[in-house]
């Protein structure tokens, strides 16, 4: 499998780092680890079309992880037919009514045929067949809705977990569990988090414990806020993982 990274930052609007957005290709099948603004764009500049993507893995509604879907579907029904293709939107409960939502505010601009668009509504506990990778939900600590993924390549069974926003919580461990690359927000230092009492969020320390705890061969930090980037994220990390860690970059591509 490849990852690239389209979006490694937050809701925050900084030149370097667009909102939250990964892509995992393999050789079948092409998904989204969610869509939020400007990943189109990202995907345009590394020469990837919009038409490519099979499924869109949301992890919970907040924009900062959700707006590209508004410009993806309004694409998507105004393109030309040559590049329509089926989509499938995987995501927590509630998913069938945000954009239900989101279609009502838009007054039909972005409503699709369910031949093009098909809706599916995960549990927090959930496994799903898409070609050839299996999607498996997971509840983490966030909002009411939030599920993490883990994505797991059928023929040589190498594994991805991709947290979403997350506080430290058993579930994300779980989650994280073995695989070969664990995608962990790293969202705030931890005096920080400590300060303002946020247990929704985790901090390089807390990844590198999950990670550790997990037993994760890589571990990809993502989702950084500026007070983030102020701090020595690999130091802070090291200290609890052994394991190799990369700090993600809008458009870096790794092999998994
Ligand atoms: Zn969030
Ligand atoms: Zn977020």
């Amino acid at each position: 499998m490849e990852v690239v990274i389209l979006g490694s930052g937050t809701f925050i609007p900084i030149p370097e780092r667009s909102s939250p957005s990964i892509l995992v290709r393999s050789k079948e099948t092409c998904l989204l680890l969610d869509i939020g603004p400007g990943t189109l764009r990202q995907m345009g500049r590394l020469g990837l079309s919009f038409s490519i993507i099979d499924y869109i893995c949301l992890s919970h509604f907040h924009p900062d992880h959700t707006a590209d879907i508004i410009y993806l579907l309004f694409t998507l029904k105004n393109t030309d037919p040559l590049f329509k293709k089926p989509i499938t939107l995987l995501g927590p409960p509630g998913t069938r009514e945000f954009l239900k939502s989101l279609q009502s505010a838009y007054k039909g601009y972005i409503n699709l045929s369910p031949k093009l668009l098909k809706i599916d509504e995960l549990g927090k506990k959930s496994r799903r067949n898409c070609k050839n990778l299996i999607v498996a939900s997971y509840p983490v600590r966030h909002v009411s809705e939030s599920i993490g993924f883990r994505i797991i390549e059928k023929d040589e069974g190498k594994s991805i977990a991709y947290s979403g926003d997350t506080g430290i919580c058993e579930d994300v461990i779980e989650l994280s569990r073995d695989v070969d690359l664990a995608i962990l927000e790293c969202s705030f230092p931890e005096e920080y988090l400590k300060k303002r009492g946020i247990d929704t969020h985790l901090s390089p320390s807390d990844a590198g414990k999950i990670a550790q705890e997990a037993k994760a061969k890589s571990l990809l930090l993502t989702h950084l806020y500026p007070e983030c980037l102020r701090i020595d994220i690999l130091e802070r990390c090291r200290r609890y993982y052994k394991g190799n860690i990369i700090i993600a970059k809008d458009l870096m591509r790794l092999k998994v």
